[in-house]
């Protein structure tokens, strides 16, 4: 008798799931971004996300968790219903460079997630506040060798993109500066643009408009090639520098757990919103990278996540990169 309680249970349970997963969504959705509104991360769920919801017919509401380079956003939202109400948008450092920091992080970028799907790539630029006394990397890396104690470097905090290509870039021309954490690259950038900390290494998508603005500086990008929003910014080859080429990109995930036809709904709607021309406007205006049919399925992002790790682990280790 028991068992065949415990059975029915089983069937109604499941029965539930799926009428829950067939209607989904009916209520709204929370999009965890696991740093400061304004920052690159927000930037890009704000305008991926407006198309999707208007594709589900329910909002998705974003929310900003930050704290520890994104790991707390995420850790919340790993650990919420698999339902398809709460997702997140994960990015290199939470997904990719995290692991490698954080020996007690409470997820598995490889294991504790539904992807859904690639929302951006984000080259990384070389940015500094506007009265940095150089005016080129050349001169930037000279000042940064000759005076390595009174320099600060801007980052999102432990883990987070700006921090580990900043770890990444320091190690490369081997400076030192003082490292000074943030809630999120947007907090960080309004301090670049007050002239109260000096530099730091960012997705383009936060700071193209004030680069294009001359609020801010920019000595580099590190990609191979130039980006069109920014056709005066040489590459780090261009401007001397070999070795430091690095691009960034933000994702969004579901728990896992999350049903199979949810994650579907989810990823229809992203891939259909990447095709938008207002969204991808949106994006390529800023520098952002619209990835190909290809690169935002789910397999796709799985798959990207696990050489990211791969990726980034040694190198951090190899710069010597301080642990929690
Ligand atoms: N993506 C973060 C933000 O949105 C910054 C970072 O990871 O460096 O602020």
């Amino acid at each position: 008798m028991k068992k065949v309680v415990l059975a029915l249970a089983a069937v109604a349970g499941l029965a539930a799931t799926g009428v829950q997963a067939q209607g989904y969504p009916t209520r709204p959705i929370t999009m965890i971004v696991p740093f400061a509104a304004g920052g690159p991360t927000d930037v890009v769920a704000r305008i991926v996300t407006d198309n999707m919801s208007r594709t589900l017919g329910q909002q998705i509401v974003i929310e900003n968790v930050a704290g520890a380079g994104g790991t707390t956003g995420i850790t919340r939202a790993a650990q919420s219903q698999p339902d398809g109400y709460t997702i997140m948008m994960g990015h290199m450092g939470t997904h990719g460079a995290a692991p490698a920091l954080y020996p007690n992080l409470k997820y598995d970028p490889t294991k504790d997630f539904a992807p859904i799907g690639l929302a951006a790539g984000t080259p990384i630029v070389i940015v500094a506040k506007k009265d940095f006394p150089a005016n080129d990397l050349k001169g930037f890396l000279d000042y940064l060798s000759k005076n390595a104690d009174k320099v600060n470097m801007a980052h999102a905090g432990v883990g987070s993109v700006s921090h580990s290509t900043g770890i990444f870039f320091n190690s490369v021309v081997k400076a030192k500066p003082t490292m000074v954490a943030y809630r999120g690259t947007g907090p960080a950038l309004n301090d670049l643009m007050a002239n109260t900390v000096d530099f730091m290494t960012d997705q383009i998508v936060n700071v193209a408009p004030q680069i294009q603005g001359g609020n801010i500086k920019a000595f580099a990008i590190a990609t191979p090639e130039r980006s069109p929003v920014l056709p005066n910014v040489p590459t780090t080859k261009e401007a001397g520098l070999e070795g430091y080429e690095v691009s960034a990109w933000n994702a969004i995930f579901a728990p896992k757990g999350t049903p199979l036809d949810v994650v579907k709904k989810l990823s229809d709607a992203l891939m259909k919103s990447l095709d938008d021309e207002n969204t991808k406007k949106r994006l390529l205006e800023l520098g952002g990278v619209i990835p190909s049919n290809t690169e935002r399925t789910p397999e796709a992002l799985q798959k990207l996540v696990e050489s990211e790790v791969a990726r980034w682990t040694p190198v951090l280790k190899a710069a010597g990169a301080t642990a929690e």
